[in-house]
């Protein structure tokens, strides 16, 4: 008959969980969230023999049970709540050779819990260089548990962790550790109070700080026991709880495990004191960025034109190949164009990534974030937020999808939100004919402009983190723990892996965003109420009498962009965006710039119909726009007006997929889209009318 049996795979950050889920799920997995939060929810598929199958879950990383995030508390409540569809009827802990004894905390706890517990000791290729020696046989007796060495980089164990799993009948589900010991009185009350419980679950319940989605504490935390200790008398029982586990741990190790403290130094050590020198260490950071996005910059350059102009001949081909037409339309300017619009990001995100995944399978990741740390955690920022913020400056896509290196969902989601601050390339286009347009080219001033505009969106972002971390409802002050992994060869499978997971799942699912909303503002831009819009051809060739073919394509096409409804759009927010400095044209393009920035000047270049042809550029015609009254458009107050509105709106759907994909609802989104557009209305309106 066969069987299925679930199986968690828990662990402190970085030991390898993932790594050791591929090796036994490799392609049978699914990756969701849990309900409202930004945690990933990972659960694959292994087969241990003919009838036997597990159901693999990758869990949150956590350091121990006592609760201090989230995605601690997932863990947590997945683990007592045995109602729960995906509670674990066998859990294992991954260790890490290198960090044993800190990784043992978890496991005892765990053990405490009834589950059956296998100790999985991965990274044993490193135990050699390192000089470790693992008693096994006498660690299984001292732990009680099956105990089993592995290494997911060489895939080497995993025949013995297989055997252990499908064995998991006849492993002690005993404690090892007598959490009653911690306080004798304390627990002798409780045990009475609940006499059929198991005082370590009851223990875990009295101490979370964050309530559980599904499991009721109330029971438990409303009985006058509980209230006799107030909470820093719990917070104390806790750490004398951590002290007494790590005794035990120490002796079972004295016992069981032998390293050899020559090994322990050498060259990690070396690299060590110049990568995190208080000087070097940051030179040399923004040494490897600058390089990392000037070949992102470069390298994409290439794909991303090609990608372009081929869908641009697609869409040619189509549109002189088909019977002219509605449908035809759609596929060639609004179907394969939106698709287009997705897939050019994919050489940023694949480059962004194989550099992330280079520097974070090597560890100097953790160097930096440990750099960076202390400078970002003022503002509600964790040192792993420098890769989103910086990255921020190429595009917003891979930096939103970047942040889920942040273990804390709350750090995460603050990164999240202002990282569409930061200057991306698509603001360079807008920038760079304003400032050509009314900054006077004298001296250094349009230089500094640019730089001006770049520092403007690292302070928004950093400004905005800190008044987030002030909003946002703290649960507690998290200690950080720095990991501090060796220097390590990446391995390409990992690296390729990286890619392809990050690839895909942009595509499949802000995908779908991106192409749902770039039809619709097609839609809204080739099609318009009335005859004015149906009628343009005739009613522009009535007008202008002695123009060529072309000219007059061009004239049709700005009239008809002007009565679409888009076009409609734009003069009904006039009145909004007037003390701005801005005019219907400037709200069409504003309008469909949310498409991406960059479609600013093209739609502009539309509106007031440039002909290429004649050699006329954007520019001049820009310059020679007039309002009504015969003053000139573009000012410098509201060249500069519009550059900030520019600077801190959050005009891209592409941006709001990805954050509606990363943070699984579109609560967030639309909260950044509503904030990010006021702030830049106020600043745009403060400018400008100081400026006039
Ligand atoms: P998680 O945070 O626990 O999910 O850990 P990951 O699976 O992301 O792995 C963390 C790091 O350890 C990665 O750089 C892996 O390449 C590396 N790693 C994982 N398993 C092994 C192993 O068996 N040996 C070595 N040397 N490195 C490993
Ligand atoms: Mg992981």
């Amino acid at each position: 008959m066969s069987q299925s049996i679930k199986v968690a795979l828990l662990g402190n950050p970085n030991t390898g969980k993932s790594s050791v889920f591929n090796v036994m799920t490799r392609l049978k997995q699914k990756v969701g969230n849990y309900p409202g939060i930004t945690v990933e929810k990972k659960e694959g598929v292994c087969k241990l023999d003919d009838d036997f199958k597990a159901r693999i879950f990758d869990l949150p990383g956590c350091y121990s049970l006592n609760a201090n995030s989230i995605d601690e508390s997932i863990v947590i409540e997945l683990l007592l709540n045995k109602k729960d569809s995906d509670h674990p009827d066998l859990a294992i802990v991954v260790a890490d050779v290198e960090n044993l004894k800190r990784n043992l905390l978890l496991f005892t706890q765990v053990k405490g819990l009834g589950i059956p517990t296998i100790l999985a000791i991965n990274m044993s290729d490193q135990m050699k260089k390192r000089g470790i020696k693992i008693d096994v046989e006498s660690l299984k007796k001292e732990l009680d548990t099956q105990v089993v060495l592995i290494s997911a980089r060489n895939n080497k164990g995993f025949e013995n962790l297989k055997k252990a799993i499908v064995q998991y009948k006849s492993i002690s589900k005993k404690e090892i550790f007598d959490i009653s010991t911690i306080e004798p009185n304390y627990f002798n009350d409780l045990g009475k109070t609940f006499p059929k419980e198991s005082l370590y679950r009851l223990w875990l319940l009295i101490i979370q700080e964050t309530n559980f989605t599904k499991l009721n504490r109330k029971r438990v935390t409303d009985t006058s026991e509980f209230r006799t200790l107030s909470s820093s008398a719990l917070k104390k029982l806790q750490q004398k709880e951590t002290v007494r586990r790590y005794i035990l741990i120490n002796e079972i190790l004295r016992k069981t495990m032998e390293t050899d403290p020559s090994k322990a130094t050498g060259f990690g050590a070396a690299l060590d004191r110049i990568l995190l020198h208080k000087v070097f260490g940051y030179v040399i950071f923004f040494g490897v960025l600058m390089l990392i996005f000037e070949s992102i910059y470069d390298f994409s350059s290439i794909p991303m034109d090609f990608i372009d102009i081929s869908f641009t001949q697609l869409s040619n081909w189509y549109k002189s190949n088909l019977p002219p037409g509605n449908l035809t339309d759609l596929i060639a300017e609004g179907l394969i164009p939106g698709i287009g619009g997705v897939v050019i990001f994919v050489p940023q995100i694949a480059l962004l990534f194989l550099f992330l995944a280079l520097l974070e399978e090597s560890g100097y990741m953790s160097r930096v974030i440990f750099l960076m740390d202390r400078g970002l955690r003022r503002f509600g920022l964790s040192g792993k937020s420098v890769v989103p913020l910086v990255s921020g400056t190429a595009c917003a896509i891979p930096a939103v999808m970047a942040t889920r290196n942040i273990e804390n969902w709350r750090e995460r989601l603050i990164t999240i939100l202002v990282t569409p601050f930061t200057t991306c390339a698509a603001r360079l286009p807008v920038y760079a004919i304003l400032i050509a347009l009314v900054i006077p080219d004298v001296g250094m001033y349009q230089s500094l402009t640019l730089m001006g505009l770049y520092l403007l969106g690292f302070a928004a972002a950093l400004v905005s983190a800190f008044i987030l971390n002030k909003m946002l409802a703290t649960s507690s002050k998290k200690a950080f723990i720095i990991e501090m992994p060796q220097y390590k060869i990446p391995l390409l499978r990992d690296v390729l892996y990286t890619i392809w997971e990050k690839t895909r799942s942009f595509i499949v699912e802000a995908g779908k965003i991106i192409l749902a909303i770039s039809i619709l503002l097609w839609i809204l831009a080739s099609n318009g109420p009335g005859k004015n819009f149906s009628n343009a051809h005739q009613i522009v060739s009535s007008q202008y009498k002695d123009l060529t073919q072309s000219e007059l394509d061009i004239k049709i096409q700005s009239h008809k962009l002007e009565n679409s409804y888009i076009g409609h759009l734009g003069r009904s927010i006039e009145p909004v965006i007037a003390p701005l400095g801005f005019d219907w044209k400037i709200g069409i393009a504003i309008i469909s710039s949310f498409a991406a920035r960059e479609v600013f000047v093209g739609t502009l270049a539309t509106i007031y119909s440039v002909d290429s042809d004649k050699q006329e550029t954007i520019k001049n015609k820009m310059a020679n726009e007039k309002r009504p009254d015969g003053s000139p458009l573009f000012t410098l107050a509201s060249g500069i007006s519009l550059m900030m509105f520019y600077a801190f709106a959050l005009q891209c759907m592409s941006t709001l997929a990805i954050v509606r994909k990363e943070t699984n609802t579109w609560k967030w989104p639309v909260a950044q889209l509503f904030a990010m557009t006021i702030i830049a209305y106020i600043a745009s309106l403060t400018v400008f009318q100081i400026l006039q």
